[in-house]
């Protein structure tokens, strides 16, 4: 092979829970694939489980700053290894509810309609949920039909979840298993530790992108891996129709990678970039984005935490993310408006405080979490085309973001609060996440029917060209109100078997993750 251009049917750039996924259903297809992933494999050691590396070192967020657009910079909470976000993500694996597939009027405005519905992605999500090993149980009045059980029983429950979870039920609340991609199937490696969400799995027993996608792909011989490759622009042949190299840079080496079909995983933020960065004759404004919307309607969720205290109370839960609390999903009596989801974050540690709080003294810290219930409380934000990802004059990414919808998130914390002061937590310290905390980012790249209105069809090619597609959280619509990888896994899964053709028999959905001894 020539080291200034490579080949393949299909190249890949990105390995994360939509990259991932797909290399793991096109591994039998018989096409010659080729994943490029800027990051290396993330080595197993020590640090993977230490507060102190992960949350005040920052050890395996980049080093990059990206520009937000009153002109300042932040640290982007983002991660470039193989398996993209999913090497840290909590696994949680909830899929949307039906109702997030169609319109749905909120207070701050409207959530469009995608243009699939819940029936469409309902078998993919079933496969997905086998894919990355989900754990979970119905029981969620919210939650949308499904064509069969959970792969795997739900987490167990330490003993001060369970019995918060007996003070929500005697509230009339309605919590429910929060379903979690974990390898806890018989001999199954997870140990379950209190270093799981935020962290990376040590011993390779986290249903990420990396364990469950790419390593069982590459166990193929017509899939293949090249890690520390920059996709720096997509080149069109000059009418514009097809791309026809990527372009790419590895340490000091610069090539090509041509391919029948280009597929960009990069994530939300990246792939708008780098779209952007392919701007060129037959696309100046950048590629795919004659309907302008390239890097628009960027989504990210509105995020706060909740921490709960109670002063002479322990919680020495070791996995705190069992439950989900969807009771206010779609509102509440005099708030005829959706709201949001609630759910736990992993046990939150001294450490991991105070990277928040430096300035609090350790034992302080230490009280609090040793005595808190700590949540994640999520409310859905409105795609808004001034909501955008650009790039900087110096090359770099600049977020442009202005929450919305922020009354229904408001509203979420209110009822939360009142939730946890029912269940005897006299003390609720809350907090608003920032632009930093883009763990959700989606929606950069809307995908629909209408190439005035979208910049990819509904099996997410690019409207503008034959053969670009983007599987990553670019496609969504809107962002709804649950965490959005499983939802990103299951297109990566529709689009794979658009890929392999009516012809081909879907990829098979069982589980072959690959974990060296
Ligand atoms: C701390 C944390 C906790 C989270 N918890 C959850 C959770 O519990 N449940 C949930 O559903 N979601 C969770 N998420 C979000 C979830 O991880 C993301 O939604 C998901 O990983 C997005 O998948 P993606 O394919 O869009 O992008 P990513 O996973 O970000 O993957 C993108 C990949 O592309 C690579 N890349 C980027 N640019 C280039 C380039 N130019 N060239 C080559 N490669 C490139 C990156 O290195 C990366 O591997 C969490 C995220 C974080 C950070
Ligand atoms: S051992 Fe289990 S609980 Fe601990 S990080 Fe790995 S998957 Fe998560």
């Amino acid at each position: 092979m020539n080291a200034s251009s490579r080949h393949a049917d299909i190249v890949i750039i990105g390995t994360g829970a939509g990259g991932g996924t797909l290399a793991h259903a096109l591994r039998d297809s018989g096409a010659r694939v080729l994943i490029l992933e800027r990051g290396d494999f993330l080595p197993q050691e020590p640090e993977n489980w230490s507060p102190e590396a992960v949350f005040l070192r920052n050890r395996y967020k980049t080093a990059e700053r990206w520009h937000d657009a009153a002109g300042g910079t932040f640290a982007p909470g983002v991660h470039y290894f193989v398996g993209g976000n999913t090497k840290v993500y909590g696994a949680a694996l909830p899929r949307l509810r039906r109702e997030d597939f169609g319109e749905l009027a909120h207070e701050g405005g409207v959530s469009p309609a995608w243009p699939v519905t819940y029936d469409d992605l309902e078998p993919y999500y079933a496969r997905a949920e086998a894919v990355y090993l989900v754990h979970g149980a119905p029981g969620d009045p919210t939650d949308p039909p499904r064509s069969g059980p959970y792969p795997f029983p739900p987490m167990p429950q330490d003993p001060y979840m369970a019995e918060l979870t007996e003070r929500l039920r005697d509230q009339g609340l309605h919590p429910a298993a929060l379903p979690i991609g974990v390898d806890r199937r018989p001999g199954g490696r997870c140990i379950r530790c209190k270093t799981c969400d935020a962290f990376v799995c040590r011993v390779l027993a986290k249903g990420d992108a990396d364990v469950c996608g790419v390593r069982p792909a590459l166990e193929r011989p017509n899939v293949e891996l090249v890690t520390r490759a920059f996709a720096r622009r997509l080149r069109t042949e000059p009418g514009g129709r097809r791309v026809v190299a990527v372009e790419v840079e590895r340490d000091d080496e610069r090539f090509d990678v041509h391919a029948d079909t280009v597929v960009v995983a990069c994530g939300a933020v990246n792939s708008a970039a780098l779209l952007l960065r392919s701007a060129g004759g037959a696309h100046p404004h950048g590629l795919a984005n004659s309907s302008g919307l390239v890097g628009r309607h960027y989504m990210v969720h509105n995020n706060s935490v909740l921490v709960a205290v109670h002063p002479t109370r322990r919680n020495d839960t070791v996995f705190q993310k069992t439950i989900t609390v969807n009771d206010f999903y779609f509102g509440e009596i005099g708030f005829p408006y959706p709201m949001g989801n609630l759910q736990p974050i992993g046990k939150l540690q001294a450490a991991m405080l105070a990277a928040d709080q430096p300035r609090v003294p350790e034992p302080v810290l230490r009280a609090v979490a040793d005595r808190s219930v700590d949540w994640w409380v999520m409310s859905e934000d409105l795609p808004d085309p001034e909501n955008r990802v650009t790039l900087a004059p110096d090359g770099g990414i600049r977020v442009h973001w202005t929450p919305n919808n922020l009354i229904a998130h408001e509203r979420l914390m209110r009822a939360a609060k009142r939730m946890l002061r029912r269940a005897d937590y006299p003390v609720l310290l809350s907090r608003r996440m920032g632009i930093a905390t883009n763990s959700h980012q989606c929606g950069t790249l809307r995908f629909g029917h209408d190439p005035a209105t979208s910049v990819l069809d509904p099996f997410c090619r690019a409207h503008d060209l034959a053969n670009l597609y983007v599987v990553d959280g670019s496609f969504f619509p809107s962002s709804s109100a649950v965490n959005p990888a499983l939802t990103i896994a299951a297109q990566a899964l529709r689009v794979a078997d658009h890929l392999r053709g009516p012809s081909a028999a879907p990829a098979p959905a069982a589980v072959t993750t690959v974990v060296p001894a």
